[in-house]
């Protein structure tokens, strides 16, 4: 006799990555910003976390940071500084930090 079976959690895909304390098994594939259910979600993982969505609209809407100068959304390599993000050297300025660079290239 067998213990019971898991339904079919991870079947996500090769990529999945169970952590020691995977506390949101994703059943669903429902975004989790405009909540539609798509069967075409995708999964984005920031640090601990893993965030659903359908779109890449959808995950920028949820995830990405805004520029505190300016406040579009950063989409591509913004800057940083101390929690703070900047979509360029030049807004950046405007509010008197410096010695930015782009990190393109910082992270591993
Ligand atoms: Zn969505
Ligand atoms: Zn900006």
């Amino acid at each position: 006799m067998s213990s019971i079976n898991p339904p079919e959690l991870r079947s996500a895909g090769a990529g999945y990555r169970v952590g020691a304390n995977d506390r949101r098994e994703v059943v669903m594939a429902r975004c989790e910003t405009c909540g539609n259910d798509y069967d075409k979600a995708f999964q984005v993982t920031m640090g601990e976390t893993t965030h659903t969505f359908d779109s890449f609209e959808c995950a920028i809407h949820a995830l990405a940071p805004t520029c505190k100068h300016c406040g579009i959304r950063i989409v591509g390599h913004g800057l940083e500084k101390e929690g703070t993000f900047f979509c360029c050297e030049h807004c950046a300025e405007m509010v008197g930090v410096t010695g930015l660079r782009d990190r393109i290239g910082a992270a591993a």
